[in-house]
């Protein structure tokens, strides 16, 4: 046999397959348009590996989703492989069904399409599950044909739908070790496998090097799906997009696509569009053309720059490994898939959302959700009152404000039994913040009793943080605190604090300069405060402590309290990325925390007509202020509510006890509060 020239995969189809006239791409198949698709299809291929990557791999991974192309680069590559590296092949569909009815036609299409191929086939032998093509053997085998996968030995075998194959063999045997056992007795044996992934929970992380958000290896018994098993044991790389706007790369995946609750499957298909996690920019389905062109794979520790060169090695490992999202199929619309979703999404059902993540996606589904609420979560927490009304156990009103160039946006918290709280009021006062104007606004809300209660402490952020991208006037914060001492504190937020908040003494005067009495700042630990609101959001409904909302309130506060998500970088550190570019509520809410914290509000008692309905909890001793958990959200958060809590009441035969519950209360937190600033 005359040498023949080595292609790669999706050359080699280039020159050799062809669609019909009734197919939705008719005449020569054209892999780029799957561009994504053509580093798993050349991955089967040592000296490419070794050009590529500068190293080879026995094993390669593609996670995906449906109508992505994923048959036609499994056939592209046992044609090619067929053509140029004659040695045996197997292939292992998910069912019987799907194997006869589904690859076996489209393989025999490849086959009379290819002339090289063609005129080597045997034939006499041709059966269903084997061709034999110059006397080299193709096998197709399915999940329940172990008597046939058994036997064989082959150079390249390649699993389709590992996860539904996986499922349906259960107990049987790990399917990818049953076809790496093919392999043994050839050198340069190879193996793959190509999935939409199934149940499993997973992170996201900010690749120090590149700045993308990359899926978090997880722990593998986290992990149901096999093949994000198999992906997250190799490179992991991730496709990539430059975005049309900011011109950086990013990962597309489905927190980028944009769909609003209010739209019903047809508006969300004409509507939906994805957002840079980088800029904010619009992404439309006109630029997923080029988009897909400009695309790369970035594995973790590599760096991707403007013009989508990849710099930098990728993890070392034996398993070559890709994911890309769903959203980048040229099959399917931005729109399709959130029509999909939105539908699945208003049948209520956890199986249709699950199959639309898994299969429309290519991600994982958790039950109930990841790590990050959804904000439709965000707006049960909706109660039967109204913005502006107190309900009955607001004990005290706190206020906190964020500041921006142009706007103060602010929350009034009411606060009673065991920090359970309630939104009293949320807004926004215009004007420029290194102006007067807006500051006399803000100080007429201050001092604006709502339904006879005063505001009793209110946190104003002074603080610049990263990702800010303009200074606070930091002297008009301090000038209006200055203002109302004991009421109006400026506060400062800190990513990383071993406590939720302390006091500063340092302070500046309204030249800049340090002094040493004064205002006390208040350091804010946000991740403390942040992680605070989202626990609210499923705090279970028989434990006092959570935080709820009036029945008014907007959507889009709800959708600014699940702005953020909070990640864990490579160092363990956690790390909160934005979702969407408003997040003021939150971090209002993330302030009010600290103000739970600072005011010791989980010290306050019931209500007196709860009291008479309720057994009285006595502690043993009167020793209980001194107890440090008392004081930390976080511990008493854990125990669950189990330990005994201090109670309303004073120590019977106790000086305290003469005087009303409500005086008790008072000189209690007034005492701890004063503590907390000395
Ligand atoms: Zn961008």
């Amino acid at each position: 046999m005359k040498p023949v020239k080595q292609t790669t995969a999706d050359e080699w189809a280039r020159n050799n397959r062809f669609y019909k006239p009734s197919s939705g791409f008719p005449g020569p198949r054209d892999p780029s348009l799957t561009r994504y698709m053509i580093a798993f299809g050349r991955s089967f291929d040592v000296a490419d590996q070794i050009e590529t990557y500068g190293a080879t791999y026995s094993r390669s991974i593609m996670v995906t989703s449906s109508q992505s192309g994923k048959t036609e680069v499994i056939l592209d590559v046992i044609g090619r492989n067929m053509d140029q590296r004659p040695a045996p092949i197997m292939y292992l569909g998910p069912t019987r069904v799907f194997v006869e009815n589904e690859i076996e036609p489209r393989l025999m299409e490849m086959i009379n399409d290819a002339p090289r191929l063609k005129e080597r086939l045997n034939k006499k032998g041709n059966k269903k599950t084997r061709k034999l093509i110059g006397g080299v053997p193709v096998a197709l085998a399915w999940a329940g044909s172990p008597a046939q996968v058994a036997g064989m030995a082959a150079q390249l075998a390649l699993i389709d739908e590992l996860d539904r194959m996986a499922a349906s063999i259960k107990g049987e045997g790990d399917p990818l070790a049953l076809i790496e056992a093919r392999g043994t007795s050839y050198r340069d044996a190879m193996n793959g496998a190509i999935s939409t992934p199934l149940l499993g929970t997973v992170d996201i992380e900010v690749d120090p090097v590149s700045g993308l958000e990359l899926w978090m290896k997880m722990e593998p018994e986290d992990i149901e799906s096999p093949i994000w098993r198999q992906f997250q044991s190799g490179t992991m790389h991730h496709w990539s997009w430059p975005c049309p706007e900011c011109n950086e790369y990013f990962v597309p995946r489905f927190k980028q696509l944009h769909i609003l609750d209010e739209w019903n499957p047809a508006q969300a298909k004409g509507k939906a569009h994805m957002s840079c996690p980088r800029c904010g920019g619009v992404i439309e389905e006109h630029h997923k053309k080029e988009m897909n062109e400009r695309g790369v794979y970035v594995a973790p520790g590599q760096n991707v720059d403007e013009n989508g060169t990849v710099t930098g090695t990728p993890p070392e490992t034996t398993t070559l490994s890709f994911w890309v999202s769903g959203l980048c199929t040229p099959f399917r619309s931005f729109g399709d898939r959130a029509a999909q979703y939105v539908a699945a999404k208003q049948s209520g059902e956890q199986e249709k959302l699950k199959g639309v993540i898994n299969t429309g996606f290519g991600e994982l589904f958790a039950p109930g959700g990841g790590d990050v609420p959804e904000w439709q979560e965000v707006a049960d927490l909706k109660r039967g009152y109204k913005m502006l009304e107190l309900p009955k156990g607001v004990r005290i009103l706190t206020m906190t404000v964020d500041v921006q160039k142009r706007r103060l946006i602010y929350v009034i918290r009411g606060w009673g039994h065991r920090a359970t709280s309630w939104l009293i009021d949320a807004g926004e006062l215009h004007g420029s913040t290194t102006h007067e104007e807006v500051w006399g606004d803000l100080a007429s809300l201050l001092q604006r009793p709502i339904r006879g209660m005063v505001i009793k402490r209110a946190f104003i952020d002074s603080g610049y943080r990263p990702g800010k991208p303009y200074m606070v006037p930091v002297n008009k914060v301090y000038e209006f605190c200055r203002r109302f001492p004991r009421l109006a504190y400026p506060t400062k937020g800190r990513a990383t604090m071993d406590k939720p908040l302390f006091v500063s003494k340092h302070d500046v005067n309204s030249k800049g300069k340090i002094k040493r009495y004064g205002l006390d700042l208040v350091m804010l630990n946000t991740d403390h405060g942040k992680s605070w609101v989202h626990e609210r959001i499923r705090w279970p409904d028989d434990q006092p402590g959570s935080g709820l909302l009036p029945a008014d309130i907007s959507n889009d506060y709800c959708k600014q309290i699940v702005a953020e998500a909070r990640i864990r970088r490579p160092n363990g550190a956690p790390q909160w990325i934005a979702r969407s570019k408003e997040n003021h509520f939150l971090d209002c809410e993330a302030m009010q925390a600290g103000m739970a914290h600072m005011l010791n509000m989980h010290l306050i008692g019931p209500l007196d007509e709860d009291r008479d309905t309720k057994p009285k909890r006595r502690p043993k001793h009167s020793g209980r202020s001194k107890n440090p958990k008392n004081q930390n959200p976080d511990t008493k958060r854990k125990q669950g509510h189990k330990t005994q809590k201090p109670g309303p009441m004073g120590k019977p035969g106790d000086a305290n006890a003469r005087l009303s519950a409500k005086e008790q209360r008072r000189q209690r937190l007034d005492a701890l509060a004063a503590r907390m600033y000395k």
